[in-house]
């Protein structure tokens, strides 16, 4: 058997929102060396290093929660297995993948045409804006509210939502209350990923306001 030492990582900036996919070798490790991957934007990076018993730490910025998670694979795991997925602990969201060229770029494809084939199912192509971005963004608020922690002040989480061509209007069934969640680029996706609650308010914030 021949053991690929040549692996390749992915994982979804969380300051610019981009897919990134960097390759590594077994000798980047070589003497204790630190593996650093940055991200074209050059905000985050991906680090790893050879643990003392063999195994292996990788840090990984997390889209999903803002944090960074360390994960340790096994020495066997990283080299030997066809893919190892890395999951947010605080949100269940596999935010990274590491394994063979072949895998993780399935991996990828796999997933990106799932969003196209929603698309196409749902029709909205020429409608929206960033279709990508939008579907995104209507992930992270229904993940939101399924956590519970999307609510209006008047005390309802009962919510509907109004597509428009480059936001959504959350708005209270019970009273006024309505914010909009912008689905214009990367840059609206990382504020949202930033966001841990949304709460509608009935009071209109003029800024805001005048922007829209
Ligand atoms: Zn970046
Ligand atoms: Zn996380
Ligand atoms: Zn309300």
């Amino acid at each position: 058997m021949i053991i690929n030492r040549r692996k390749l990582l992915s994982y979804r900036c969380p300051f610019c929102g981009s897919i990134q996919y960097k390759s590594f070798s077994i000798f980047e490790f070589h003497d204790d060396r630190i593996l650093n991957k940055l991200c074209d934007c050059r905000k985050s990076a991906i680090n790893a290093k050879k643990d003392k018993n063999g195994g292996f730490t990788f840090e990984v910025p997390c889209i999903a929660c803002g944090d960074t998670h360390k994960i340790k694979i096994t020495n066997r795991n990283l080299w030997l297995s066809s893919i190892n997925y890395i999951f947010c602990d605080k949100t269940n969201t596999e935010i990274a993948y590491i394994g063979g060229y072949l895998e993780v770029r399935n991996k990828i494809d796999s997933y990106e045409k799932e969003i196209d084939d929603l698309i196409t199912k749902l029709g909205y192509n020429d409608f929206f804006l960033n279709i990508r971005i939008m579907l995104e963004v209507l992930n992270k608020i229904h993940d939101l509210a399924e956590e519970g922690s999307l609510m209006c002040e008047c005390g309802s989480t009962d919510v509907e939502l109004t597509l428009l061509d480059d936001r959504v209007k959350i708005g209270c069934k019970e009273c006024s209350a309505h914010t909009f969640a912008f689905a214009r680029s990367n840059q609206d996706l990382v504020n949202l990923y930033d966001c841990r609650y949304i709460i509608l308010c009935k009071k209109i914030n003029i800024r805001e306001t005048m922007e829209v």
